[in-house]
C-alpha cells in the first residue's frame, strides 16, 4: 500500500554495478529524473557519459512524484517579478515552457501515458492573490486565465489556469529513455575528488561530473546544507471517484493537489518541513471520505523534495571553486520540468555553449533570503537538542515519525528506517539501531 502508483505499474530492467576503474568524458551521479535526463541529452549530443546510481535508477524521490509537467509552479510569478524583475521571471517561465515542449517531443515517440492537460492553482479564500498571479503571468506574455469555479467538488474563491500543460507516467518514461544510457546501478559514490569519483568496487575518472543526487552530498563546497531544506507531503490514490480532467493545486501550503491517472484520482498535500509534526495522510483521507463516498483507496505514499531559498532551483556550477563539477537540485516539488531545464542547461555548459537560462538558475546567486535564517535557526535548535538519536549527516537530533515509522531530520531532511537504514539523503551512512 505504501508503494506509489508508478512503482506498481512497471519494473525497470536491472543494470550491472561497477567493478574496476573506468574513464569517461562526463560522469552523472544519481539516476532519478534529473540524472537520467542529463545523460539522455549528453547521449543525444554524442558526448561519452556514464551514470552511477547508488541503488536502482528511479528508486529515489522520482518514483513517488505526482508527475505533472507544467510551468505553473504554484503562485510564484508575482513574487518572482518582485524579487528578480520581469526579464528574469520571464526567463524562468520560458525555460519551463521549453522543458514542456521537450517532453512532448520525446513522449511522441514512446509509451509513457503522456497527456496534455490544463493546470490550475486555486484558492479557497484569497481571490486577490489569484487575480494578482493572473496579471503577473500575463505581463510576461503568457496567457493565464481567471476562473470562478472548477470541476472539483467544492467551492473556490478563484483559480488561475495555464492551458496545454501535461501529465505522464514518470517511470515508464525513464524506462524508455534510459535504454541507450551506460548505467551502473548499486554503485554508490562515497567520495569525490577533482575529476574522480570513488565507489566500493572501482573509480570513475571524468572530465566533468554532474551531481544529480537530489540533495548534493559534498558539504565542503556550495553550502547546500544552508541553501536547502526538505518538505514532505503525502498522496492517496482512489478508484471509483468522478473522473477529473485538469491538474489542480491549492495555493495554500496545507491544501490539496489533484490529478488523474487512467481511472484513478491522485490526491496529494499536507506539506510540512521534514522532521516536523504532521498528520500525514489524515486530511487527504478525511477529504476523500467526505467528498468521494464511493471512493476506494488503492495506493498511499509519502515523498519529499529539496526546497531552495527563493523558489528557483540551483542548476549550474557546484561552487565557484569547482570548475568541472555541476549540480542540479532544489526543485521545490517541480522536478519534472526542472530536471529537463537542468539537462538543457548543463549539457550546454559542458559543451561550452551559451545558454540563455543559465544565469537565472545559477547556484552562485545571492543567498540573503528570509528562508536562510529559518534554515539556520532550525539547524541550531536541532543541533543543540539533547537527545541521543542523531543524524549521520551533521549530527542533528532526529524526530520519530509515527505515521511512517522512520527517524526524520528537521535540519536537512535525511530519513532512516526504524532499524537505522538510510532512506533519504543528504546523510550518506546508516545510523545505529537502538
Ligand atoms: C509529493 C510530491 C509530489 C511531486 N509532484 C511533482 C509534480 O507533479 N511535478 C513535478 O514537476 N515535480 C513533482 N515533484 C518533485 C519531483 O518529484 C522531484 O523534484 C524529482 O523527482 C527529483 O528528481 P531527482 O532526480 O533530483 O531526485 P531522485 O529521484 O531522488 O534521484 C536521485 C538519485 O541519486 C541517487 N544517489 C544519491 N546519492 C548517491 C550517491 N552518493 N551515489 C550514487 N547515487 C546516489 C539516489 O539513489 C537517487 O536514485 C513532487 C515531489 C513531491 C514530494
Amino acid at each position: 500500500m505504501r508503494k506509489s502508483i508508478w512503482s506498481d505499474s512497471i519494473s525497470i530492467s536491472e543494470r550491472p554495478s561497477l567493478s574496476g576503474d573506468i574513464k569517461t568524458d562526463v560522469l552523472i551521479i544519481g539516476g532519478g529524473m534529473c540524472g537520467i535526463l542529463c545523460a539522455y541529452f549528453l547521449n543525444q549530443r554524442g558526448i561519452d557519459c556514464v551514470l552511477a546510481e547508488g541503488n536502482r535508477i528511479a528508486s529515489g524521490i522520482t518514483k513517488n512524484t505526482t508527475a505533472k509537467i507544467t510551468s505553473q509552479h504554484g503562485i510564484i510569478y508575482a513574487d518572482l517579478i518582485k524579487q528578480y524583475g520581469l526579464e528574469k521571471a520571464k526567463l524562468y517561465l520560458d525555460a519551463n515552457q521549453k522543458a514542456l515542449l521537450e517532453y512532448e517531443k520525446i513522449c511522441r515517440k514512446i509509451d509513457c501515458d503522456f497527456e496534455k492537460r490544463n493546470a490550475y492553482v486555486y484558492s479557497l479564500d484569497n481571490r486577490a492573490k489569484i487575480e494578482d498571479e493572473v496579471k503577473a503571468v500575463n505581463s510576461l506574455g503568457f496567457n493565464a486565465t481567471f476562473l470562478e469555479e472548477t470541476e472539483l467538488p467544492f467551492k473556490i474563491d478563484g483559480a488561475v489556469c495555464f492551458e496545454n500543460q501535461a501529465q505522464f507516467n514518470p517511470l515508464k518514461f525513464i524506462s524508455e529513455i534510459s535504454k541507450n544510457i551506460k548505467i551502473f546501478e548499486n554503485t554508490f559514490v562515497y567520495k569525490l575528488a577533482p575529476n574522480k569519483a570513488f565507489t566500493k568496487n572501482g573509480t570513475i575518472k571524468a572530465k566533468s561530473i554532474i551531481v544529480a543526487t537530489h540533495f548534493p552530498f559534498l558539504n565542503k563546497h556550495g553550502s547546500y546544507f544552508l541553501k536547502l531544506y526538505q518538505q514532505r507531503s503525502y498522496v492517496s490514490a482512489y478508484k471509483n471517484v468522478p473522473p477529473i480532467n485538469g491538474m489542480y493545486l491549492d495555493e495554500n501550503i496545507r491544501g490539496l493537489s489533484f490529478r488523474s491517472y487512467k481511472d484513478i484520482t491522485l490526491i496529494g498535500g499536507n506539506n510540512h518541513r521534514t522532521g516536523k509534526k504532521s498528520t500525514a495522510w489524515e486530511p487527504i483521507n478525511d477529504f476523500a471520505q467526505k467528498h468521494y463516498l464511493s471512493g476506494e483507496r488503492m495506493f498511499q505514499w509519502g515523498n519529499q523534495d529539496c526546497m531552495s531559498l527563493d523558489n528557483i532551483p540551483y542548476i549550474g556550477h557546484y561552487s565557484k571553486n569547482t570548475p568541472n563539477l555541476y549540480v542540479a537540485t532544489g526543485f521545490n516539488k517541480w522536478g519534472m520540468t526542472s530536471s529537463m531545464v537542468a539537462a538543457m542547461i548543463l549539457t550546454d555548459m559542458i559543451e561550452g555553449r551559451e545558454n540563455d537560462f543559465a544565469e537565472v538558475f545559477s547556484p552562485q546567486r545571492s543567498i540573503l533570503k528570509p528562508q536562510l535564517f529559518i534554515n539556520g535557526f532550525e539547524s541550531t535548535v536541532n543541533l543543540l537538542t539533547p537527545i541521543p538519536k542523531r543524524c549521520s549527516h551533521l549530527g542533528c537530533a532526529l524526530k520519530w515519525n509515527k505515521y511512517e515509522h522512520t527517524w526524520d531530520c528537521p535540519c536537512h531532511g535525511s530519513r532512516f528506517e526504524e532499524n537505522g537504514r538510510i532512506i533519504d539523503n543528504p546523510a550518506m551512512k546508516n545510523i545505529k539501531k537502538d
